[in-house]
């Protein structure tokens, strides 16, 4: 049993929000997310260690209750003060701020034409004669994606991972902090935040759209160093290590979504009376193969993965030894590709033109193409 098994039956979470106005079921989400944050009430340290504590709370199956609030929740913790916890140093306050939840934390790398390449985005933090960075969007792609930065009530904060310039030299991407993004109600001068349209089957978080135009911080605002180093790979994926926290973190989330499941396909089966046209008689649907055989493997797999989550924690793998697992087994599966692609013995049931150059050039020769001399292009269509 966890302990926020009294929170999950409190009204704020029993309260149907279908038929809210996007407003207020994001405005909603934002305080459950705050309810569950204030109940396992972690610590910078339990953060940044990922401790115990912290795994603990990503296994917590309220998150399942509101997958919007455990969006929030994630960004919040895991992305935005776990990246501020990596350098503590003149932080202390705001990280209190953000830990008792007076503030939202969102976390700005991902750009609308940058996203697994986020290393070429292209978001400035220029530093001025006077000591302040400037943070500056320069074309539409390098517009932040994707997190919720537009107000909500609750005034928010950014790290804004951005190229660090210094007397025209590139010094590399480095995360910027920036307080404030907007104080609850108005954002601060300089960012626009457009918010996009909600994704298709999930509870809405006001994802968005974000750019700066020419936004002036503090240099103590730049986390980390204002120095070049000699490793600007490494030291970029050393500071955005939150993610790989937040891609594990996810998982162990979505195993609380197959908890719950196979436990309501599981009670439903065995509630849903139907009259066996055999026997006359009538039987639970749980009796039939067709349910019997998914949900015992559902609820199979779940505790197998559950319990291989909390076994994860305790190998204590460290980043370089992960790394080695993966190159390891790619290694010796990669020479066997081929072999490995007969064994799906599908190849003679493909028509996708992209797996050959063959195909795809007879493909493209067959498409129907539309001059700009086309007088009848409709009556083509
Ligand atoms: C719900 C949600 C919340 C998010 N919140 C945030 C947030 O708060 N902050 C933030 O910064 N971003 C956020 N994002 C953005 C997210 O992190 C990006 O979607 C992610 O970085 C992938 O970028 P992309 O979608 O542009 O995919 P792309 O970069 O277009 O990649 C698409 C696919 O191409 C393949 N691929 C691309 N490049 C490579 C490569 N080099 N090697 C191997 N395969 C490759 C992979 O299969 C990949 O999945 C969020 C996204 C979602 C869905």
């Amino acid at each position: 049993m966890h302990n926020s098994a009294a929170l999950a039956s409190t009204p704020l979470f029993h309260r149907n929000s279908s038929l809210l106005s996007r407003r207020d079921r994001v405005a909603l989400s934002y305080d459950r997310a705050k309810a569950i944050g204030a109940l396992h009430s972690l610590t910078a340290d339990d953060i940044l260690t990922v401790s115990p504590k912290y795994w603990e709370h990503l296994r917590d199956p309220i998150h399942v209750m509101d997958g919007a609030a455990a969006t929030l929740l994630t960004i919040h913790l895991n992305l935005c003060i776990g990246t501020i916890a990596m350098f503590p140093e003149g932080k202390e306050d705001l990280l209190e701020r953000l830990l008792a939840f007076e503030l939202s934390g969102q976390y700005c790398l991902t750009e609308v034409g940058h996203g697994l390449d986020a290393y070429h985005l292209e978001t400035t933090a220029t530093l001025l004669p006077t000591g302040e960075l400037e943070i500056n969007t320069p074309n539409e792609a390098a517009d932040k994606y994707m997190p919720p930065t537009t107000p909500a009530g609750l005034p928010g904060i950014a790290v804004v991972f951005a190229r660090l310039l210094v007397d025209g030299q590139d010094r590399g991407i480095k995360p910027v902090l920036l307080v404030p993004l907007h104080n609850g109600h108005k954002m601060h001068p300089g960012i626009t935040s457009k918010l996009l349209s909600p994704r298709g089957g999930s509870g809405p978080v006001d994802h968005a759209l974000t750019y700066f135009r020419h936004v002036r911080v503090p240099g103590s605002s730049l986390l980390g160093s204002l120095e070049k180093g000699a490793d600007l790979k490494g030291a970029f994926t050393h500071n955005i290590f939150r993610v790989v926290v937040g891609t594990l973190g996810m998982g162990i989330v979505a195993l609380s979504g197959m908890r719950m499941a196979s436990y309501i396909a599981t009670k439903y089966s065995m509630r849903r009376i139907v009259v066996d046209s055999f026997t006359g008689k009538p039987k639970p649907i749980m009796a039939f193969s067709t349910q019997k055989i998914p949900v015992l493997t559902a609820i199979s797999q779940t505790l197998v993965m559950d319990a291989f989550c909390t076994k994860l924690h305790h190998l204590g793998l460290t980043q370089e030894m992960q790394r080695k697992m993966e190159r390891d087994a790619i290694a010796a599966l990669y020479p066997k590709l081929e072999s490995l692609l007969e064994k799906l013995a599908i190849a003679d049931y493909v028509t996708a033109p992209i797996v050959s150059d063959e195909g795809w050039t007879s493909h493209i020769r067959e498409l129907p193409a539309f001059h700009g001399d086309d007088a009848a292009v409709q009556s083509r269509l």
